[in-house]
């Protein structure tokens, strides 16, 4: 049954959680770990310098410190917007053109690299696990919500996404450019950060219920509500690559099934390929065999792990050059607006336009 394969010391589910993988050099595991890392503080460094913006431009000290464009990846719906409106108008926005930017990267990770975003850069993704992880370590498990209850509920951000969808696709052209050249749509991103930082009472119990959530069940916000993973899951579907099992060197220890954070049944399918996969190749850190478990593309082409992480560091570092080259990178609201418009963010002129 091993013929042909190298059997090593398998460290179980007690390796996996200690960061150690089933074979002896594969650092797949830590990988993930250290780029996960290097976005969740990538993350943090912009919303340190967003508040830094805000504070002056509240004091109207001119000229503001930058505004770093990359917080528009909190944007997902105004980069959405900002696709169709693109098609419409013929050129890219200037009010959030990074969000948009940013979620045709995130689109061209999962047409050619699966969910690989939600596993290797999404800084919500990586807090969720650290919290799967501490649920882990407190209660020596994460549970499981029962099967007749996990479908319904996985269904949820699916609907979520096509809510968000339709709301998008039914707007005219001019309906388009009258949300994005909005008061509330131009100073969006520094809404988005004070939502984070003055959380009222119905805010704070549902950040209270999603990180209790992430605690007992791997992934509570990614599995149920996420509408941004369940996007890249319909572009995952025809991509190339996917988690493929050898029968032969398989031993059918059913690691890979335990570790699964998206519950995939690994160890009998030959190819995974459901639009749930996060591409975080944890089954493969914790497969005991070498072979047995691999990154492939359709053409049975080997995909090692450093090449997956790569090769998703690549499209990023593609589409951020390109669009800083070409200009699309920055928006073009001048300082003296934010002053302006910034002390007045919390009255009603401010709110959304479809409220
Ligand atoms: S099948 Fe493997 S790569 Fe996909 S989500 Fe499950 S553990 Fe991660
Ligand atoms: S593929 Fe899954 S079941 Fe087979 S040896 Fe690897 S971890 Fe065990």
């Amino acid at each position: 049954m091993l013929t042909g394969t190298k059997r090593v010391d398998a460290p179980g589910l007690k390796g996996w959680l200690a960061g150690r993988t089933g074979r002896k050099g594969d650092r797949t595991f830590r990988i993930r770990l250290l780029t996960q890392a290097f976005w969740a503080a990538v993350s943090l460094l912009l919303g340190v310098q967003l508040a830094m913006f805000y504070r002056a431009a509240q004091a109207g000290s001119l000229p503001l410190p930058t505004r770093p464009p990359g917080v528009e990846g909190y944007l997902p719906i105004s980069g959405l917007m900002g696709i169709l409106d693109w098609v419409y108008q013929g050129t890219l926005n200037t009010i959030h053109p990074a969000a948009t930017v940013l979620i045709l990267i995130a689109l061209a990770m999962a047409l050619l690299l699966r969910k690989g975003f939600c596993s290797w850069l999404c800084p919500v993704g990586f807090l969720s696990e650290l919290l799967a992880r501490f649920g882990r370590w407190s209660f020596g498990r994460n549970f499981r919500i029962w099967k007749w209850l996990d479908i319904p509920l996985r269904s949820l951000k699916y609907l979520v996404l096509a809510f968000f969808l339709w709301a998008i696709v039914t707007m005219t052209a001019d309906q388009l450019q009258a949300f994005i050249q909005s008061p509330y749509n131009r100073v969006a991103d520094i809404k988005m950060g004070l939502f984070f930082v003055e959380l009222g009472k119905v805010g704070t119990i549902v950040m209270g219920i999603l990180v209790l959530g992430s605690v007992f069940v791997q992934g509570f916000w990614c599995r149920y509500l996420c509408p941004y993973g369940a996007l890249l899951g319909f572009f995952s579907w025809p991509s190339p690559t996917r988690i493929a099992r050898n029968a032969d060197p398989c031993v059918d220890c059913g690691l890979c099934d335990k570790v699964c954070m998206a519950r995939l049944p690994v160890s009998s399918s030959r190819n995974v390929l459901s639009p749930e996969c996060t591409g975080c190749l944890d089954c493969i850190a914790v497969c005991p065999v070498t072979e047995a478990l691999e990154v492939r593309t359709v053409g049975r082409r080997r995909v090692s792990s450093v090449l997956f992480a790569g090769a998703l560091m690549g499209i990023f570092l593609a589409g951020y050059v390109g669009a800083r080259t070409s200009g699309v990178w920055s928006n073009e609201i001048s300082d003296q607006e934010y002053v302006e418009r910034i002390p007045d963010i919390h009255s009603p002129a401010y709110g959304h336009p479809g409220s």
